[in-house]
C-alpha cells in the first residue's frame, strides 16, 4: 500500500523547505496544500504573531470513514539552526544532508509519514477513523508554539507525537520538566590598573558561583547546565556586568524545584560574597510526564509495532516534546521514534528504511482504532 518512492520524494521535499524557528511560513504553506488536496480541513492559529514568527500552529482534521474514534498525530514544523538551503541526498542506504546543515529529518520524517500513510489509506479506499493532526511551530524553542496551542479543539482522546530519535518501534513514556535561568550578575566598574580595589568584577563573581554549582548530570533522573556567559569590555576595566543562562531538567517536579535553589543560593552568596548582587530570573519550560505502559497511547503504539514487526522498546527521555504540554493539558501522548539519527547536527541522517517502517506503524495505529 505504501508507495516508497512517493515517500522518499515527500520526505527529500520538505527537507528542502527552509523553516528555522519562528521562519515556518513556506513549510505551513506547503503543508496546508498537501493536506488540503487530501481532504483535510486546515486552519492555522494566531501564534505567529504571538511569538514574532512568520507562521501558527496548524490544526488539521480529515472526517472518518468508519466509525472509530478520533486519533491525533502530531509534529513540529521547525528544525534546528543551521536548517535553511538543505540539500537531501540519498547516499548509499541513508538520507543525508550535504553536511553544512542538519537534515531536518527531525521534524520531516514524522510529516512524510503522515502524509504518505494518508495517500495510501484513501488510495486504497480503506476505511479510517477522524483524523487530526497538530503541526506546530518553534518546537525547537522550548516548545514556545504548542505552548500557545489550545488543545481543547481537539477532539481525540489519545495523540501520538512523531518527534523521536531512535528506532522506529521505541516509545517514549517518560520526560522531565524544564526551567530555564537567567542570572545577572552586577559588581562595580573602576579601571584595572589605576584602582582595581575600586571595582566589584562581576566576572568573577560568576565564575566563583560556576565552580560551586553542582552541574550536568545530577542524578538519574536530573540535569543541570549553563549555555551561556554574556559578557565583553575591555580589559583596563573591571567589569560590572556579567549574565549567564542556564536550565535545570528533572523527572520529579521536587528535584527541579530543589536544584535551582540551590543554584540560586550558590549565586547569592558569591555575590554576596564580593559586595555585588545578582539579579535572577527563572522561567518555567514545560512540565514532566510518566505515562504507564498500560495507557492507552502507550499500549496502542505498542501493539501497532508489534503488529508491523519491530521491537518493541518503552523508553524515558532527557528531553521535552509537545508530548510534555499535549499531557499537561490532559491529552495523553506519547512520542514515536522516527528513525533519525544523530539529531540537531549537520551529520543528521535516517536510514532508509526508517520512514517506511514509520509510515506502516502510523497505518497500523489508525488500524487498531477501536470501534466508537
Ligand atoms: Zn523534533
Amino acid at each position: 500500500m505504501i508507495n516508497k518512492e512517493r515517500l522518499f520524494a515527500t520526505f527529500i521535499e520538505l527537507c528542502s523547505i527552509d523553516s528555522e524557528p519562528t521562519c515556518e511560513r513556506l513549510m505551513a504553506d506547503r503543508l496546508t496544500e498537501l493536506l488540503t488536496s487530501l481532504g483535510f480541513h486546515v486552519t492555522e492559529d494566531d501564534t505567529g504573531g504571538k511569538i514574532g514568527g512568520t507562521a501558527g500552529n496548524l490544526y488539521a482534521r480529515l472526517e472518518g470513514t468508519s466509525a472509530g474514534e478520533p486519533l491525533l498525530f502530531s509534529c513540529h514544523l521547525d528544525r534546528v539552526v543551521p536548517g535553511n538551503g538543505v540539500k537531501p541526498r540519498i547516499e548509499r542506504d541513508y538520507i543525508v544532508s550535504d553536511g553544512t546543515t542538519v537534515l531536518g529529518a527531525d521534524d520531516a520524517s514524522g510529516l512524510a509519514a503522515i502524509l504518505e500513510g494518508i495517500t495510501a489509506l484513501i488510495q486504497a479506499n480503506k476505511p479510517y477513523p477522524t483524523i487530526e493532526l497538530v503541526l506546530t511551530v518553534a518546537e525547537e524553542l522550548a516548545l514556545v508554539g504548542s505552548r500557545h496551542f489550545d488543545v481543547s479543539q481537539v477532539a481525540s482522546r489519545v495523540g501520538f507525537i512523531l518527534d523521536a530519535g531512535g528506532s522506529v518501534g521505541e516509545i517514549v513514556i517518560q520526560a522531565p520538566e524544564q526551567i530555564k535561568f537567567t542570572a545577572v550578575f552586577h559588581g562595580r566598574k573602576a579601571h584595572a590598573g589605576f584602582a582595581p580595589e575600586a571595582g566589584i568584577s562581576a566576572i568573577q563573581i560568576a565564575g566563583v558561583a560556576i565552580s560551586r554549582m553542582v552541574l550536568l548530570r545530577i542524578d538519574a533522573e536530573t540535569t543541570a547546565n549553563i549555555g551561556s556567559i554574556f559578557t565583553s569590555g575591555p580589559t583596563n576595566i573591571v567589569p560590572d556586568r556579567c549574565e549567564l543562562q542556564g536550565e535545570v531538567r528533572s523527572l520529579q517536579s521536587a528535584k527541579v524545584q530543589s536544584h535551582t535553589a540551590s543554584l540560586v543560593e550558590v549565586m547569592e552568596r558569591a555575590a554576596h560574597e564580593f559586595g555585588g548582587t545578582v539579579e535572577i530570573s527563572i522561567v518555567p519550560c514545560y512540565p514532566a510526564y510518566t505515562l504507564d505502559r498500560n495507557s492507552e497511547p502507550a499500549a496502542r503504539a505498542a501493539r501497532a509495532a508489534a503488529r508491523i514487526g519491530v521491537p518493541v522498546r518503552f523508553k524515558s527521555t532527557g528531553g521535552g516534546s509537545d508530548a510534555n504540554i499535549f499531557n499537561s493539558r490532559g491529552l495523553p501522548s506519547v512520542v514515536l521514534s522516527c528513525g533519525y539519527e544523530k539529531v540537531h547536527t549537520t551529520e543528521e541522517r535516517i536510514p532508509l528504511a526508517q520512514p517506511v517502517l514509520l509510515t506502516e506503524w502510523v497505518l497500523a495505529i489508525i488500524d487498531d482504532s477501536p470501534a466508537k
